[in-house]
This record gives structure tokens, sequence and C-alpha cells, in this order.
């Protein structure tokens, strides 16, 4: 007789587990208990689903690399015990969340499916079980033996996205997420079509390691015409920051002022580790294409290429945190440690 698959729900909050408050009319989380009510549906699919819920459900707005943290735990405890695992979250900072545990769960071989929803899974259109139901199969869907997914993923509307590549798009439409340099996972129509040589599999036998130290001192520069030397070197200066995410225009580009060079050059001379993000959805960083980005190379920024900013800020917490040299996290940014980004 075939095992009976296994699902663990762990359930963060986010809009999906809220309702509106009747005296300010402003949503805020339920009770887990409350939420199971809306949920029968769960008892039916055949798959033996257990629920672990944050204490209290919170807004994902509220969520600190502490809960990233408190997720890699709940994982690790439980790997052995099920097929796959659903993690509730909020949609607004779904996409750190998901891109943080990328990097914690090293050597993953089972799914993690991020999801959520747009309206309050007590309510008539919500897109809350939907979500939520699918990503249960998505956690259970075996070929072989082997999990078909064994990723951080974000599952909405009707897309399987790389948990690392995705983004928040919209902030009303069910089509929240996008994954802008990367192709979906998979697609969920009247069956849900994985497409296989995008999703990446383990070494065979590779144990999961987790690791979860982090290091949040760091910061993004957004650039904008304009933008005073005042404002660079106050960002350049905060004490003890160890890295800064640098939004730049187009292909990697900023303006060829030399006070805006020399304020990048003294910081990656006092070991600041400057990586250079595109301000663009779509595309990869190429410095030197043009000569206003010439001067990034020469004060010693790295390419973040096409990496979106939540994989960016979350793989450099994550790599501080692992307390190795300088030379040693520039290397690691230079390649890709679990497909969030393609070096061109
Ligand atoms: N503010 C909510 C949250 O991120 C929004 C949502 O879940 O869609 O927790």
């Amino acid at each position: 007789m075939e095992k009976e698959s296994a699902v663990l729900l762990i359930f963060t909050g986010g809009t999906i587990s809220m309702s509106e408050d009747p005296a300010t009319g402003a949503l805020r989380p339920i009770d887990f208990e409350k939420v199971q009510e809306y949920l029968p549906e769960l008892k039916q699919t055949g798959i033996r689903i257990k629920s672990i819920p944050f204490i209290p459900f919170i807004d994902s707005s509220d969520v600190q690399p502490e809960n990233w943290k408190q997720i890699a735990y709940i994982i690790r405890k439980n790997y052995d015990n099920y097929d796959g695992f659903v993690v509730l979250h909020g949609t607004d900072t779904m996409a750190y969340t998901a891109s943080a545990l990328s990097f914690m769960l090293e050597n993953l071989s089972k799914p993690v499916i991020f999801t959520g929803a747009q309206l309050p899974i007590g309510m008539m259109r919500s897109d809350a079980k939907e979500n939520l139901l699918t990503s249960v199969e998505i956690a259970t869907a075996k070929e072989n033996g082997k999990a078909i997914v064994p990723e951080v993923c974000i599952f909405f509307e009707d897309t399987l996205f790389r948990g690392n590549r995705t983004t928040k798009k919209n902030a009303e439409h069910f089509n929240a997420f996008n994954s802008y340099n990367y192709p979906p996972l998979a697609k969920a129509g009247v069956h849900i079509k994985y497409f296989r040589s995008y999703i990446h599999y383990p070494e065979q036998g590779a144990q999961l390691y987790v690791r979860t130290e982090v290091n949040p001192n760091i910061a993004i520069l957004k650039l904008f015409p304009g933008i005073t030397e005042q404002t660079v070197n106050a960002i350049l200066n905060i004490k003890d920051l160890k890295a800064v995410v640098l939004e730049s225009f187009g292909a990697g580009n900023a303006p060829r002022r030399i006070w805006f060079f020399n304020a990048l050059k003294n910081a990656t001379n006092r070991g600041i580790i400057i990586v250079n993000k595109t301000q663009c959805s779509t595309g990869s960083v190429e410095m030197g294409r043009y000569e206003t980005s010439i001067n990034l190379v020469n004060a010693g920024l790295i390419s973040a290429y096409d990496c979106t900013t939540e994989a960016i800020v979350t793989k450099l917490m994550y790599l501080l945190g692992e307390n190795e040299s300088v030379d040693i996290i520039k290397h690691k940014l230079s390649i890709s440690l679990c497909g969030e980004m393609t070096v061109s």
C-alpha cells in the first residue's frame, strides 16, 4: 500500500488569516481556530496535514529575520516526517522570506511552498482556498518517489515561481507576484504542468543543512537624478555598516560625479561590500557596457547581475551572518548559490 502523503502547514499570518476589525474597518489577524473553520476541504484531500501556527499571527510587514529563523527551525525539526511544507505568509514581504529561506535551507530535497492571499479566507471572492489547496498538492507531488519541486517556491494565483526570483508586483490583483528574470516552475490549470528543466534538483544523498545566522547591517542606496553628496555619505557612513545594495540605473549605471566615485571608493576601502543592482525589474547589470558604469568597477563594486532586491538583500544578510572574510563573501556574491541569479 502506498504511504499516505504528509504536509506541514506553517501558518505565519498575512491577509489570508485576517478579518475586518468592526470598530476601525482595518484588516487584522484572527486566530488559528477560526482560519481552520474556513477550510473543511483540507480534511478531504486524503493527505495527512498538520498545522503549526505562529502565535499570534503576524502581518508580514512585521516579519523580521527572527521569523525567518523560526520557519527554518520548524522545517528542520519536522523535515523527516513530511513530504513537503506549505508556509502561509503575508504577501508584502513573502519574497524576502522565501529568498532568505532558500539560502538558509541548504541541500533541500523537499518542497517548501509559500503562499497567501489578497483577500481574507472568510471573504466570498477570496483567493485563499485555491492558493492553499494547490500549494498542498504541489508540496506532495512526486515522481519515482522523489519530490517534483524540491525548492523554496512561491505559488500564487496559477503560477509556481522560484522563491528567490520572485517580487511582489501588485497590491490589488490576484496575480500578485512575478519572476521577471526566470521562467515559472509550474502552471496550474485543470492539471498542474511542471517545467522540469527549470527546476533545481539537489545532489543525490546530500543532507539538509540549515544555517540561520544573519547580519542585518546593510543598506539600500537607491539612486535618482539629483541625489546629494550628503545623502550618499550619510548612508555609506552608517555605524557598523557591512554592505550596501546600490540600486543603479538601467544596465548598472550611475552619475559620473567625482564626489560620488570618491564616496564609493572610500567605502569599499573601508571593507564595505557594495553590490550594483539595477532598478529595472527585467534584465541584468552589465558593468563596463556604458561609460557611466566604469567608475563603479573602479570603485570596487560587484555585480548583482539579474538578482531581485529581495534575493540580494537576504543573500548579503546570510553571507555576512557566516562571519567570513570580505573576499570569500565577494566570491560567493559572484556565483549563484541556489538559482538566485544568472551570471552572464
Ligand atoms: N499586509 C498583508 C501582509 O503582508 C498583505 C497580504 O498578506 O497580502 O501580511
